[in-house]
Order: structure tokens, then C-alpha cells, then sequence
């Protein structure tokens, strides 16, 4: 692209539009993507970027793979979209069934949603629902553990880690739900006797506890033994509390198991699943439920989930979703997450202990550098950038969750610009 045009739009850019989480206009200028091929993002400039981050960790199969794009292509010569209320059609029928049958045991129903906020809600909805619907109207709060992440949209928010997700800035908005202090690493008997006292003692004011499991990841890219997803697990099913798992960051393969409740051996009542799930190419996501809680809320006195996007069940985003799902049922994720899992340790170990670094971490294809003091994201990206990486650290924060098919080469670069980010800052 020529300079000048560049310079156009960035204009623009700053003049009119919003980036996330950021103010009007932005502190820093955006970089302009012209396209991506592979595991790089092609710079208006040129300049070539490995993209360590997936586009937030949705774009596990790299860009412009050429069987979604063919799924793309395809389904949009039959139809992009028809509403979903009364009509019904293959890519979201074959998409709900391949979802079951990869799910967890006994998640047997598939709403389809437009975001993973929304399926948070999706999944909360049912919950409260199916809680009213057997009789227990006074069970209408959640409860977690600190340290989470769920999403923006207002009953989501409510269950992210209060601090982190900025709770005080809407004091008197969101409802106020139960805490758990943040899952430690490694097992801990006291802290499982918290997690249990804590469904004991409001078993009748909660409709369900609701968890990422494994990894917590935009709250602070955190990682728990995933024994308390069992001690969680037992205590909800014998108070009738149901069990949420948010699995839009680790559903897939990121960690290692197709499902981080794969760590665990256990099955959660409700399951939310987005990001990755159309390879990063359309905004999709889904909301799995049991048919106990199914069979509750359609007897219940709505008569029905409450939900019903204009957009539900997108036949784009299911096609895609679909040819996703197919690419990963060959297996050959397990070794390429395992494969980058190495690379991200052999790249990110020799930093522990180095000046101005707290933490190094590793788990699955997700590599994290926590920092003692919050990362000056304009420094550390221009840095990795230098290197030909792109990544979005927050906090105090420098973490890769790469496309899977990146080969060991782009991992070692993708590490030496996670070094040069935590060296710039
Ligand atoms: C990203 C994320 C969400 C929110 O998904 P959006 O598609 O951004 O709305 C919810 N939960 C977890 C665990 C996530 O990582």
C-alpha cells in the first residue's frame, strides 16, 4: 500500500474509531494489516509479523488456510444468512452435532450464540431458568474464584475478578455474586475446603459456580491444578448447583487436552465454547447444556430458553466452524501443541530469574512472562515488533498463545520477541 493512503487511514483511524479498551483516540497508533497468510500478518508498510497471539487465540489454524477458506467460499454461494426462529439448516445441524459428540460426556445441546460474552450469558440464563423451574426461585447469584475472566457484557463482567475487571467502576450496576480466593498452582487441601464451604454455605442463593478451568487466561493468565475441578464438580452435584465451564480461551487444544476439563476427567453441566471454534475467522460461539437442565427450563414457565439472537446459528460462521473442527479431528494438534510447548519452554526458561521478571509459565501451546511491574505495551510491542513478532501484552504480562501450525523456527522468534518486550519495558 502507498505511503500516503497509510497515512489516510490511520488518520481516520484516530479520528473515528474505537479500539478495545482503549480512549478516543487510542494512546498509541494502531499498526495497519494489510493481510495475513499462514502464521503472518502483512503490514501496510511490508513489514512481516509471526502473530504470537492468534488474534486473540481464535486463529489456531493460521490465516488463509485454504479449507476454510474453501468452506467460506462455498457456503457463501449457497446463503450467508437466514434467520434461525422456524427455519432451520446443515452447517449449524452438522456444526450442534460434532460439537456434542467432541463435548464432555452428558452435554448433549447446543445453543449457538454470537460472541463468547454472549454464550456467558447464554449459560447464565440457563442456569437461572432451570433453577426456577425446579423450584428454588431464591437461587439467582453466582459464584467463583478471583482471578477470572468472562467476558464484557454486564452479567459476565459480574464474574470477572473484581479488581482486574474493575468492579468499582460500576458499583451499584452489577449484581454482587460469591468469591473464592484465586486457585493456587499446585493442590492445596485448605484451599478445596474453601471452594467446598463456599458452595456449602450459599447452596441456596446460587444458581451455579462458574469457572475457567485450568487456565485462567484474561484475568491474569493463571494456571490451577485441575483437581479442584473435581472437588468442584462433587460439591455443586450434591447441593443441585450446577457447574459452568468457560472454555472459550481453552477450548480446542490450547492447553493440551481437547477441553481443559479433559485435565480433570469431569463433565460440566453447562459448557461455553467461542474463539477458536471457527479458526479464528467469524464471531461464533456456543453454549452446550445437559438434558436435565434442557428438560427443566423447556418445562419451566418461560417455555422456553430466553435467548434468540437476529443473528443465531450464522451458516458462514457454522461452515467455517465446521471445516474447523474437521481439520482438528485428524489429532494432529496434540503433537503441534506439544511441539510449541517445547519451543515456548526452551525460548521463555533462560528468562526466569533475569531483572524485572517475576514468573516464567508454560502450559500447552500458551507461554506466559509475568513481569514485576506493569509492561509498557507501546515499548514492549514496538520491540517484539523489531523482531518481526506481534504481540499485545496487559498488565504486567508478556504471553504467546500461537497459531498451531506455527513451526518451530517462528516459535524461537516468537520467544526471542517475547525477551526483547520484557527487555524494553
Ligand atoms: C474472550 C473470553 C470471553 C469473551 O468472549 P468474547 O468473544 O470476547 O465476547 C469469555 N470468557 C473467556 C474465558 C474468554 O477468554
Amino acid at each position: 500500500m502507498n505511503g500516503s493512503r497509510a497515512a489516510d487511514l490511520i488518520a481516520r483511524d484516530r479520528q473515528h474509531v474505537w479500539h478495545p479498551y482503549g480512549p478516543m483516540p487510542g494512546r498509541t497508533e494502531p499498526y495497519l494489516v494489510e493481510s495475513a497468510s499462514g502464521v503472518r500478518l502483512k503490514l501496510a508498510d511490508g513489514r512481516e509479523l509471526i502473530d504470537g497471539m492468534s488474534s486473540w487465540w481464535a486463529a489456531i489454524h493460521g490465516y488463509r488456510h485454504p479449507a476454510l477458506d474453501a468452506a467460506l467460499a462455498e457456503q457463501a454461494g449457497r446463503m450467508s444468512h437466514v434467520m434461525f426462529g422456524g427455519l432451520t439448516h446443515e452447517p449449524a445441524i452438522e456444526l450442534a452435532t460434532t460439537l456434542v459428540e467432541l463435548a464432555p460426556d452428558g452435554l448433549e445441546h447446543v445453543f449457538l450464540c454470537d460472541s463468547g460474552s454472549i454464550s456467558v450469558e447464554v449459560a447464565i440464563k440457563m442456569a437461572l431458568q432451570a433453577q426456577l423451574a425446579l423450584g428454588h426461585p431464591g437461587r439467582r447469584k453466582l459464584a467463583t474464584w478471583r482471578g477470572g475472566y468472562h467476558g464484557d457484557t454486564f452479567h459476565p463482567m459480574s464474574v470477572c475478578d473484581p479488581v482486574g475487571g474493575m468492579h468499582a467502576l460500576w458499583s451499584g450496576v452489577l449484581p454482587a455474586q460469591i468469591f473464592a480466593g484465586p486457585p493456587p498452582v499446585e493442590f492445596d487441601e485448605a484451599y478445596a475446603a474453601e471452594l467446598v464451604a463456599m458452595v456449602e454455605q450459599h447452596a441456596d442463593e446460587i444458581a451455579a459456580v462458574i469457572v475457567e478451568p485450568v487456565v485462567q487466561g484474561a484475568g491474569g493468565m493463571r494456571f490451577h491444578h485441575p483437581e479442584y475441578l473435581r472437588v468442584l464438580r462433587d460439591v455443586t452435584a450434591a447441593h443441585g448447583v450446577f457447574l459452568i465451564f468457560d472454555e472459550i480461551a481453552t477450548g480446542f487444544g490450547r492447553t493440551g487436552e481437547f477441553f481443559a476439563a479433559g485435565h480433570a476427567g469431569v463433565s460440566p453441566d453447562i459448557l461455553c465454547v467461542g474463539k477458536a471454534l471457527t479458526g479464528g475467522y467469524l464471531t461464533l460461539a456456543a453454549t452446550l447444556c445437559t438434558p436435565h437442565l434442557a428438560a427443566a427450563i423447556s418445562a419451566g414457565q418461560g417455555g422456553g430458553l430466553a435467548h434468540g439472537p437476529t443473528f443465531m446459528g450464522n451458516p458462514l460462521a457454522c461452515a467455517v466452524a465446521l471445516t474447523s473442527l474437521r481439520l482438528l479431528s485428524s489429532g494432529a494438534w496434540r503433537d503441534q501443541v506439544r511441539l510449541i510447548e517445547i519451543g515456548l519452554r526452551t525460548g521463555l526458561e533462560p528468562l526466569r530469574g533475569a531483572a524485572g521478571i517475576a514468573d516464567v509459565r508454560v502450559k500447552g501451546a500458551i507461554g506466559v512472562v509475568q513481569l514485576d511491574h506493569d509492561v509498557d505495551i507501546a515499548k514492549a510491542t514496538a520491540a517484539a515488533v523489531e523482531v518481526g513478532v506481534w504481540l499485545r501484552p496487559f498488565r504486567d504480562l508478556i504471553y504467546a498463545m500461537p497459531p498451531y501450525v506455527t513451526d518451530p523456527d517462528d516459535v524461537a522468534r516468537i520467544t526471542a520477541g517475547i525477551a526483547a518486550a520484557a527487555a524494553a519495558t
